[in-house]
């Protein structure tokens, strides 16, 4: 894997990413200081300090390119933060990271072989940023209108007369021109060039051309000569896709339109080779770089051994992305097997891990994670109905009590009320049941219930 470069490194903090999740929307980096130490609230990220220090280490390694070959696991119960911190890496990692999330059990659903499922996992996280040479009209600016307005004290920017090769042309370019007039410090008779897909100016320098005119203009003129081959200057643009983007483009079965889709089938090996061997000659001629990006597999324990074998392999590759799985599961079967190891990980694979475990959170926490999710779905809330959804949180499951937002929300909004109060949250609490309570009703009603049927039949077979 190639190391990421300083400047990559700067911009990650510069740069908010796109959501990708909308349960995690919230999330924005791993909300750490300059020394790793995690801060109690931050960038969306709420206590779990020990898990979120321990990945800022994790996240320096990346940085440092001295990942490959090794992956993360995060330990822990059901919506202790895993998914969370294991997307806070992702984000902190840059705008362009891919970050992919699947469950171990989709392996098994999706209409293709594991290996396949697996495969394109893998390539939906690895990145490829392309480097481009953008278009541009070139030419000398022969005149540039301001209009002074009569009053206040702007300039209103009016018109600028370009003399390309082929015509002169009056470009109207309102706040581009104002850049190009304060940043370029462009004047008549500069050279510059516009971009054709953004219209942004860049002065490439004084007319050579025109340098008599300027000449005669006397000595306060400063003429400056371009450089030999400066006026050929071209802007690099740059696109992140993914492999497995690149990979359905080109294969011939599928076609871009699949991407639409999402229904990509199997895509044939033969494409795949074709592609990595395309990638390496643009990074070759550095038109292409690699960005490694994060793959998550949540509930690792129900992929099988045949999976198992199939990571420990894809870890080695040069081009692999950084691989964080997570379980709730303590020691248990390996599937595929009749062997038991904790986690339900093979000790091969586990040797290779390094082990962040999360733990329950406290009531506080709970209630700094809800007052966030309320601010990022934009609902208000009475201080009391924050507090009981607190409390529900910590007696039920914090994804419970996150989902009674939305819900509660939309009930408050149906009566007309600003925030959410206690009733909509009773409300709501009363008709979704959570996970302990619809155990009960099933144990409470089980004849009722259709699969309870199937399971005398199989009875009286047996
Ligand atoms: P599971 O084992 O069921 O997959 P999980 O451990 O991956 O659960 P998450 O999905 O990360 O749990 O957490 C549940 C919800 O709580 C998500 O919306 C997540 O963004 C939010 N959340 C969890 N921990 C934190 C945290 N420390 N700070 C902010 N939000 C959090």
């Amino acid at each position: 894997m190639d190391a990421p470069s300083t400047t990559q490194v700067q911009q990650v903090r510069e740069i908010t990413r796109i959501e990708r999740t909308g349960a995690h929307s919230h999330i924005r980096g791993l909300g750490l200081n300059d020394s790793l130490e995690a801060r109690a609230v931050s960038q969306g990220m709420v206590g779990q300090l020990k898990a979120r220090r321990a990945a800022g280490l994790i996240l320096e390694m990346i940085k440092e390119g001295k990942i490959a070959g090794r992956a993360l696991l995060i330990a822990g119960q059901p919506g202790t933060g895993k998914t969370a911190i294991a997307m806070g890496i992702a984000q902190a990692l840059g705008s362009d990271t891919p970050f992919t999330a699947m469950s171990g059990s989709e392996i098994f659903s999706l209409e293709m072989s594991k290996t396949e499922a697996l495969t394109q996992a893998f390539r939906r996280s690895i990145g490829v940023r392309i480097k481009e040479e953008a278009e541009f009209i070139e030419g000398e600016v022969v005149e540039i209108q301001i209009d002074r307005p009569a009053t206040g004290t702007g300039a209103k920017i009016g018109k600028m007369t370009l003399k390309t090769t082929e015509m002169e042309t009056i470009y109207d370019l309102g706040q581009k021109m104002i850049e190009a007039l304060t940043k370029e410090k462009v004047q008549a008779g500069d050279v510059i060039a516009i971009d054709k897909a953004s219209g942004k100016i860049s002065r490439l320098g004084r007319s050579f051309t025109r340098a008599k005119d300027y000449d005669a203009m006397g000595p306060q003129t400063k003429f400056v000569q371009c450089p030999e081959g400066e006026l050929q200057k071209r802007k690099e643009v740059v696109h992140t896709v993914t492999l497995h983007e690149i990979d359905v483009i080109n294969s011939r079965s599928q076609g871009f339109l699949a991407l639409f889709s999402g229904d990509t089938g199997e895509i044939k090996s033969e494409v795949r080779e074709q592609i990595n061997d395309k990638v390496a000659e643009w990074r070759e001629e550095g038109k292409a770089e690699i960005v490694p990006g994060v793959l998550f597999i949540d509930e690792v324990h129900m992929l099988d051994i045949e999976c198992f074998s199939f990571l420990n392999r894809a870890l080695e590759s040069d081009m692999a992305p950084i691989l964080i799985v997570a379980t709730n599961r303590g020691i248990t079967k390996i599937r595929g097997t009749n062997q038991q190891s904790p986690h339900g990980i093979p000790i091969d694979l586990l040797d290779r891990l390094l082990i962040i475990t999360t733990k329950p959170y406290e009531l506080d926490e709970i209630k700094q994670i809800l007052k966030i999710r309320c601010e990022e779905e934009d609902v208000e809330t009475s201080d009391d109905a924050l507090n009981v959804l607190t409390k529900i949180g910590k007696e039920t499951s914090l994804r419970y009590s996150i989902q009674l937002i939305t819900l509660s929300s939309i009930i408050s909004r149906n009566r007309k009320a600003r925030e959410v109060s206690i009733e909509d949250v009773k409300r709501v609490y009363e008709v979704f049941l959570d996970e302990a309570r619809s155990s009960d009703n099933l144990r409470e009603y089980e004849q009722y219930f259709m699969f309870n049927d199937l399971s005398n039949t199989k009875q009286e077979t047996e």
